[in-house]
C-alpha cells in the first residue's frame, strides 16, 4: 500500500479528466462483497459523503481530513442507506485508493499498519484528496448533480424492489429532517455542522422517486424519453420550491420534461385541484413543430398510479397563488 502512496497524482500526463470519465468510473467502482460486508456500499456511500460536505461548504479545498463532520455524514448516510450491515469510514476511506482518483497523505508517524478503526485512521492520515480535475467538477452544482446521478443511479438502485427501495430512502432522508436538528442544535459549534435538509442526496432521490412514479413521462406533455434507467428527459420538479421549503415527499413533486419543468417554475401554467392544466395569458409562444402549452388548457394532467403520490393539493394552491402569473 505505502508504495503508492507518494505517487501523488498520476494522471497529470494524459490531460484533463472530463465529467463523463469520472461518471464511468463512479459507475464502475470496484466493490468487492463478501459475506460480513454484503454488498459493500462503502465506496459510492464515502463518494456522496464528501461531495455532500464540499457542497454545503464543510470541505473547503482539496485536502479532507477524517473529521468528525465528515465521520458523521457517512454514518448518517450509511444508517439511512445500508442499515443491514456493520459501518464504518476506515474501510472505505483507504480503499478508494486503488479507483486512482482519490490519494491519501498519511502523518509521518504512521506505522503503515492498516487502521482497522476509524480512530485508528484518524490517527493515521493527514488528509485525502481527489483528482483536482474531480474536486473542480464536484464543486459545480451541474456537473456535482451528474456524479450523485450516477451513483444514486447504479449503486441503490439494482434490485427487483428498486422503486420501493427509492422511495423509502427519500421518505426517511424526509422524515429524518427534524430529528436530524434536533440532535444539532444541541451543540455548540452547531453553525459548522450537517445541515441534513439542504443535502444533494436527498434531492437525488426526491427526483429519482417521482420521476419513477410517473413511469418516467412528463405530466404535462406526456412525453418520454429514455436511453436506460440512468438518462430520461424528465425531471422531479418540486412544486413548492425546495430552497424555500426543502420538502422532498414525493407529493410535492410532478415529472415534467424539460420545457414545462421550465415553464412550470416561471408560471406559465399552474394545476387545479382537479389536477386539471390553466395555461396563463401572459406570454408568447411560436412551436411550429409541435403542440402550444396554451393547446393544453383544461386538459388533465398524467397522475401516478398510486393515489398515495397524487400531487398534493395545498401544494399546488401554492402553486397557483405565488407562482403562477396571469394578467
Ligand atoms: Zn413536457
Amino acid at each position: 500500500m505505502s508504495n503508492n502512496l507518494k505517487n501523488k497524482s498520476n494522471n497529470q500526463a494524459d490531460g484533463k479528466r472530463s465529467l463523463a470519465e469520472y461518471c464511468e468510473r463512479f459507475a464502475e467502482l470496484n466493490v468487492s462483497s463478501n459475506k460480513q460486508r454484503g454488498t459493500a456500499q462503502y465506496k459510492p456511500i464515502l463518494l456522496l459523503s464528501v461531495i455532500d460536505s464540499i457542497a454545503q461548504g464543510f470541505i473547503l479545498d482539496n485536502k479532507i481530513a477524517v473529521s468528525e463532520d465528515l465521520i458523521d455524514t457517512f454514518n448518517r448516510y450509511w444508517k439511512l442507506l445500508n442499515s443491514e450491515y456493520e459501518g464504518g469510514l476506515h474501510y472505505p476511506f483507504l480503499h478508494l485508493q486503488s479507483e486512482g482518483f482519490w490519494h491519501i497523505t498519511f502523518k509521518p508517524e504512521f506505522n503503515g499498519l492498516q487502521p482497522k478503526t476509524t480512530n485508528k485512521l484518524k490517527q493515521a492520515v493527514d488528509y485525502a484528496s481527489l483528482d483536482n480535475e474531480l474536486f473542480e467538477l464536484i464543486q459545480n452544482p451541474v456537473s456535482r448533480q451528474a456524479l450523485v446521478d450516477t451513483l444514486i443511479a447504479v449503486w441503490f438502485s439494482y434490485s427487483k424492489k428498486q422503486i420501493e427501495d427509492v422511495i423509502s430512502i427519500n421518505n426517511k432522508l424526509q422524515s429524518s429532517k427534524d430529528e436530524s436538528n434536533i440532535s444539532y442544535s444541541k451543540d455548540s459549534s452547531q453553525e459548522k455542522r450537517f445541515y441534513f435538509k439542504k443535502s444533494i442526496l436527498r434531492n437525488a432521490f426526491f427526483r429519482k422517486a417521482v420521476v419513477h412514479v410517473y413511469d418516467y413521462k412528463c405530466a404535462f406533455c406526456k412525453l418520454k424519453v429514455t436511453r436506460s434507467l440512468k438518462q430520461n428527459i424528465v425531471d422531479g420538479a418540486h412544486i413548492k420550491p425546495l430552497a424555500q421549503f426543502y420538502d422532498n415527499r414525493i407529493d410535492n413533486g410532478i415529472s415534467f420534461c424539460k420545457n414545462h419543468h421550465w415553464a412550470f417554475d416561471n408560471g406559465l401554467f399552474t394545476i387545479d385541484n382537479e389536477y386539471k392544466i390553466i395555461v396563463s395569458n401572459d406570454f408568447q409562444e411560436e412551436s411550429p413543430h409541435s403542440r402550444t402549452i396554451r393547446e393544453f388548457h383544461g386538459e388533465a394532467i398524467l397522475l401516478p398510479n398510486s393515489t398515495e403520490y397524487l400531487p398534493r393539493v395545498e401544494a399546488l394552491q401554492w402553486h397557483r397563488k405565488n407562482v403562477f402569473r396571469n394578467k
